[in-house]
């Protein structure tokens, strides 16, 4: 507990401790891309974006940033990559705030749910505003999908790299499960690109700042920028991802959190087939020396995520899947560094580096309500793998379709405005069936936060041995009721004795909340 319990003046104290007890340099792990600090989120949650949202006093979804100094002496802090902020060379069509017309629709946040519905809704011919401080920033964080949720999409051409398969690795004593399901790293780059050119070719606008407020009327809204332009649409879309920048909630937002670090790195070598990827191992072997990491490691447990792009070149990534709270980013790190060690994995350089804190499960926002959202924004993370991307990209043609229908932009739909219109659009996008479907992954997380180390694995080598329908569709979001009752049901099956015992007795509570919620719903 001692090494937790160190305070940020002691970071020195424990870099050193880690190269005492550890042989390593936490230097390696513990840079920063501006070389002038490293922040760390501490788990309440995220801060808000939009001072003024009405929601932040209810909701305590704040980050407290703190920047950790690192000595600059190390010849270690080499590695640290001088930055990894790279922009997209476009000449992106502007806004022009003194034509003050109403445009149909103001997409807040260019992530890839807001560019994926801008491109699609100016496809029909509608007027669209992407809003977001840096608009040609290539996205920073490393994606990845199975392959067969891209190919459906038909974005095959947006993976820079495939595996033909995911290995997980359940235990020390050699338990693993191959899984021949292909898997591939989205080229963000690439995916972003085709999102602009078909947005530019469409006429979308942009406009680069932050969104701070937005006013409704009856029939319009009025986005408002922090640089004080003002911009009035029919529709605007929040796809601030986790900012959850104008979407309101109005229960206690208490989400668990996925937290984990990850690098691309150089590396000497490592002990991964390079054709498949490392979807979960949780051997802790690497943490017999270190009795205090491994009794937390034993109660929260992390494990490695790797995608091996070569003998040398390869993506590591630490990851608690999920905890309430989250997992301290640097507990996370120190777990990270003795792995590595043990796997013999020297570290020559750090391309880029990730942060990832995801926010998973917790309540919906209200639903329906004026502005609209897809993404991060609308509770779209998977509750119990934290996987988005393309559950959110194959959504946005049904945001695009409902908006350009609702506005009266295709033959068939009826106009609408205003509340009706967003009414409509949130009732596409949420379902009954996708809310149950969410309130079963729901209850999946609960039991994922009970589990510790030894119940992690029995479940899940229960759950990689049921019919690849099953995962495929539980991880893909592709299974409904009452398949999923199904899936829940084979799932039990296959578990041991012990893992039945478990699921029974930390699986009671949020079962019950779960079937309060059905008949509720
Ligand atoms: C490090 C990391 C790794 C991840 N890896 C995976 C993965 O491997 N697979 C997966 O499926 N999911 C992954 N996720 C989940 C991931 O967040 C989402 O899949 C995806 O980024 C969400 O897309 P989005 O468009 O909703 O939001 P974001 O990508 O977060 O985009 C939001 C955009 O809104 C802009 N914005 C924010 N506030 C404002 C404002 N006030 N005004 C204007 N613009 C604003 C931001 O600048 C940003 O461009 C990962 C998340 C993180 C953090």
């Amino acid at each position: 507990m001692k090494l937790l319990l160190l305070g940020l003046a002691d970071i020195p104290l424990l870099r050193n401790r880690l190269r005492l007890t550890l042989g390593f340099d936490m230097d390696t792990l513990l840079k920063t891309p501006n070389k002038l600090g490293f922040f760390i989120p501490q788990f309440n949650g995220f801060e808000r974006l939009c001072s003024n949202n009405p929601n932040s006093s209810k909701v305590k979804l704040c980050v407290k940033k703190r920047a950790i100094k690192i000595g600059s002496s190390s010849a270690l802090l080499d590695l640290v990559p001088e930055t990894k902020k790279e922009s997209l060379d476009y000449d992106l069509p502007l806004y022009d705030p003194s034509m003050s017309r109403v445009v149909d629709l103001a997409i807040v946040g260019g992530g890839p749910a807001g560019l994926a519905v801008a491109q699609q809704v100016s496809e029909a011919g509608l007027s669209v505003i992407s809003i977001d401080p840096s608009p040609k920033l290539i996205w920073p964080n490393n994606y990845g999908v199975w392959v067969d949720e891209f190919e459906a999409m038909d974005l095959l051409d947006c993976l820079d790299t495939t595996w033909s398969g995911a290995v997980v690795y359940i235990d020390n004593d050699g338990a693993k499960k191959d899984l021949s399901r292909p898997y591939g790293r989205v080229n963000r780059k690439q995916l972003k690109s085709k999102m602009l050119q078909k947005c530019i070719a469409n006429g979308v606008k942009f406009h680069q700042s932050k969104v701070t407020n937005v006013v409704h009327e009856e029939e319009n809204s009025t986005v408002v920028c922090s640089d004080g332009v003002k911009i009035q649409a029919s529709v605007v879309l929040d796809a601030t991802g986790f900012s959850r920048c104008l979407v309101q909630y109005d229960k206690p937002y208490n989400p668990g959190y996925q937290v984990a670090y990850g690098i691309v790195a150089e590396v000497d070598g490592h002990p991964f087939d390079v054709d498949k990827m490392v979807f979960m191992d949780w051997r802790d072997k690497h943490l017999d020396s270190y009795p205090e990491l491994k009794e937390r490691n034993s109660k929260i447990p992390t494990f490695l995520y790797a995608m091996p792009f070569s003998s040398n070149r390869i993506f590591l990534e630490e990851t608690s899947l999920v905890a309430r709270p989250g997992l301290r980013m640097e507990d996370i790190q120190e777990r990270m560094v003795a792995r590595l060690k043990h796997l013999g994995i020297n570290v020559k350089r750090i391309e880029e580096d990730e942060r990832c804190v995801i926010p998973m499960g917790g309540p919906l926002p209200v639903l329906p309500q004026r502005v609209v959202g897809i993404g991060g924004t609308a509770g779209m993370v998977h509750p119990s793998t934290g996987y988005m991307v393309a559950r959110t990209l194959a959504a946005a043609p049904i945001v695009a379709k409902a908006i350009v229908r609702y506005l009266g932009g295709s033959t068939s739909g009826d106009s609408l405005r205003g509340d009706q219109l967003s009414a409509e659009v949130w009732r596409d996008l949420w379902p009954i069936e996708r809310r149950r479907q969410r309130e079963f992954f729901c209850f999946g997380m609960d039991i994922l936060l009970k589990l510790d180390l030894e119940a992690t694995r029995r479940f899940f080598d229960a759950f990689f041995d049921l019919e690849p329908r099953y995962w495929h569709g539980f991880l893909s979001s592709r299974l409904f009721l009452p398949e999923l009752l199904v899936f829940g049901l084979s799932l039990f099956s296959h578990a041991s004795n012990t893992s039945r015992l478990e699921i029974m007795t930390k699986g009671t509570v949020p079962l019950g909340v779960y079937l309060q919620l059905q008949a509720v719903g």
